[in-house]
């Protein structure tokens, strides 16, 4: 029975394209494996993959009797249904190591990277394996989205340093101008219902106990988005409800301004001048410098919450 490979829920491009990437090399290493996505892919990824002419993974949500192979994330709350009545042959992450446990050993290639394809860039270094130009290609992408083009705060050397590696092998010659096209499909947001935007890059955390929802929308321009956040606002809210949360946070990411506005839906809205010494407008607020959620915001709540 082949392994699945799956990223987290509402997968995004490097989800699916370290899916994609990790499923070959355990193939050819001789660890049959297949790769999968816990939801349909968003236009990004879309993108990524007709450039490179690569399919989207086929759809799994459940781990019974599977063997599963995590990729992008090691949260429960954001894996497949049922992953303790499967069995977890390995993680491939770059985010905090979450609450997965196994009762076997396991191979963990979890480093503090800008992106999953970092990781299994060197992996194919690593087993002598030569990866794919369309492989290349799609996670030369996925490092790109991750790190922001490299602004982001997560971006290190390494992430740099394998992208230069991966646009040789994928033959592609200006990186940037491959990311700019892709942050253009990416900010495209009309005509999507807003449900689909709140959800499009959304994470559920369980800080100490606390239910919080942190959903986050990276666009070339946040002017793209003013006609719509007084709906995203009003959604959050809905979803804080609906999921029984304490909070849902919505990032709207100005990659060209370098920060971020903070939709706001708590049942206290002081954890978040508590977490970051900014005083909310009503429901949103202005955070210069904030690209990460994983680096500039997560970590931030968690130590509030978790007080
Ligand atoms: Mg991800
Ligand atoms: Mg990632
Ligand atoms: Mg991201």
């Amino acid at each position: 029975m082949a392994a699945y490979v799956v990223g987290h829920k509402n997968p995004d491009t490097d989800s699916i394209t370290a899916a994609i990437a990790v499923a070959d090399l355990m193939t050819k290493r001789g660890i049959e494996a297949v790769a999968a996505a816990q939801g349909k892919t968003n236009p990004e990824t879309d993108f990524v993959l007709g450039k490179f002419g690569v399919k989207a993974p086929e759809i799994v949500t459940d781990a019974t009797d599977k063997k599963i192979i995590l990729v992008d994330h090691s949260d429960l709350a954001q894996s497949l249904e049922n992953l303790s009545k499967g069995e977890i042959l390995g993680v491939v992450d770059h985010h905090k190591l979450g609450d997965v446990t196994t009762p076997n050993p396991l191979e963990m290639w979890v480093w503090p990277v800008g992106c999953t394809g970092t990781i299994i860039s060197s992996m194919y270094d690593f087993y002598g394996i030569e990866m794919p130009k369309a492989i290349a290609g799609i996670v030369l992408c996925a490092i790109l989205s991750d790190t922001v083009m490299f602004k982001s705060p997560t971006c290190t050397p390494e992430d740099k340093k394998a992208c230069d590696k991966l646009a040789k092998i994928a033959g592609v010659t200006d990186m940037m101008a491959l990311g700019m096209e892709m942050f253009k499909v990416k900010s495209a947001v009309d005509g999507t219902p807003i449900r689909d935007l709140v959800y499009r890059d959304y994470k559920d955390f369980n800080m100490s106990g606390t239910g919080v929802g942190i959903g986050q929308l990276e666009v070339v321009d946040l002017s793209i988005l003013d006609k719509y956040k007084a709906e995203l606002q009003a959604d959050i809210v809905k979803v804080k409800a609906e999921k029984g949360l304490h909070s849902v946070f919505l990032l709207l990411t100005d990659i060209m301004k370098e920060g971020s506005e903070m939709l706001i839906a708590s049942d206290d809205p002081s954890v978040v001048e508590k977490a970051f010494g900014l005083k909310p407008e009503g429901t949103s607020v202005w955070m210069p410098g904030v690209m990460s959620r994983k680096k500039d915001v997560v970590p931030k709540f968690e130590k509030v919450f978790g007080a």
